[in-house]
């Protein structure tokens, strides 16, 4: 039996006519499962009897178990899911406006150990497949009915495009018009810069949005912050982001933790400044949120207004944004350590 939210459409398609099945009753299959959220072979009625009986038994159709739900006083929401094989998974609901924004994880762990962060500090157990991914859209669509999802992004646990198959197979599913039939403009996959896969991204032109995890502009202090810049250098990161705006054309974001002491001077901010000066993108200055995993400081206010005042000084299009969820641990990884999840 396999699990049939592991399948693309393609890939169902292809999968149903080796058995003698036509394609389209791959598209039927989705438009019941992610169009109506019906789960059960046997309530889709337009398909014939056997091939719904042939659907049963080769087939069943997975969910994900919720195990804590919590709300924070700013109305995120975070939700903690347990798999098939008891590994654990975080997925964090943020309301902001009329937007409703969905923080996915893609790995249960990480390993790329961020200096701040702390979804790699158990270290990394696997890839989640594409039905845990799309699962976590499924199941918090579930209980959201009057809130919907407006928009994804590829923010929770791990690195998406070190899961990069299956990445791209749930924004197939994720945006496929017999389904979910998300905007491609409202998913944006967020990295902390793989190169290879990056260029494989840009290359597929999906059509979503990119965010790179920056977190300083200077190359020997983002290598103490993020392990991996040491495999793949910032000024070739920076090449490959270039790309990316002249390629696709929509701006890129960068996102940027402002961490007392250690990356919120005024001279971080003009490095900063500089290092995005002819590039087509929007910083995301987000406060450190603190956790007791680690010594980091929160920036002071006077640290956040100095770094404002340089990016304002120098036109870079920025947003500070306030941490969501302070109180439930909604920080990446916050709430699987509070658990004591593995
Ligand atoms: N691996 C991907 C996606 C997951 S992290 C990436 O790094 O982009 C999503 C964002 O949350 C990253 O920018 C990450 O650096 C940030 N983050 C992690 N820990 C944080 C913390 N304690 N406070 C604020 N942001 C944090």
């Amino acid at each position: 039996m396999e699990d049939i939210k592991d399948f693309g459409l393609e890939e169902l398609k292809e999968s149903l006519l080796n058995k003698g099945y036509p394609r389209f009753l791959a598209r039927q299959v989705f438009s019941w499962i992610y169009g109506k959220r019906i789960e059960d072979f046997s309530l889709m009625t337009d398909i014939s009897r056997k091939a719904r009986k042939f659907l049963e038994n080769n087939f069943y159709i997975s969910g994900l178990k919720l195990l804590e739900k919590e709300t924070s006083i700013d109305g995120t929401e975070k939700f903690l899911f347990r798999l098939r094989d008891n590994s654990t998974i975080e997925t964090v609901l943020i309301p902001e406006g009329k937007r409703n924004t969905l923080c996915i994880s893609t790995q249960v762990g990480c390993r790329f150990r961020c200096a701040f962060c702390v979804s790699g500090i158990n270290g990394f157990k696997r890839n989640l497949k594409s039905s845990e991914i799309t699962g976590q859209y499924l199941e918090v669509s579930r209980f959201k009915k009057t809130k919907p999802v407006t928009n994804i992004v590829f923010m929770g646990i791990g690195e998406p495009l070190d899961n990069f198959d299956n990445l791209v197979k749930s924004i197939g599913i994720l945006t496929d018009p017999s389904g979910i039939s998300l905007g491609k403009k409202r998913i944006c996959v967020s990295t902390v810069g793989i190169i290879p896969e990056l260029k494989e991204l840009i290359a597929l032109n999906l059509g979503v949005k990119l965010s790179v995890s920056l977190h300083s502009a200077d190359a020997f202090k983002r290598e103490k912050l993020m392990p991996i810049a040491k495999k793949y250098p910032l000024d070739e990161l920076i090449k490959v982001v270039k790309d990316f705006c002249r390629k696709i054309k929509v701006p890129l974001t960068f996102e940027y933790i402002l961490i007392g002491k250690v990356n919120s001077s005024r001279q971080d901010a003009l490095k900063l400044a500089k290092l995005t000066k002819n590039i087509n993108c929007k910083v995301n200055i987000i406060p450190y949120n603190p956790s007791s995993y680690f010594k980091w400081l929160k920036p002071s206010s006077e640290e956040i207004e100095g770094f404002s005042d340089v990016l304002r000084k120098y036109n870079l299009l920025f947003t500070l944004r306030k941490p969501k969820g302070w109180d439930i641990n909604a920080a990446c990884g916050q709430l699987r350590a509070k658990f004591g999840c593995k």
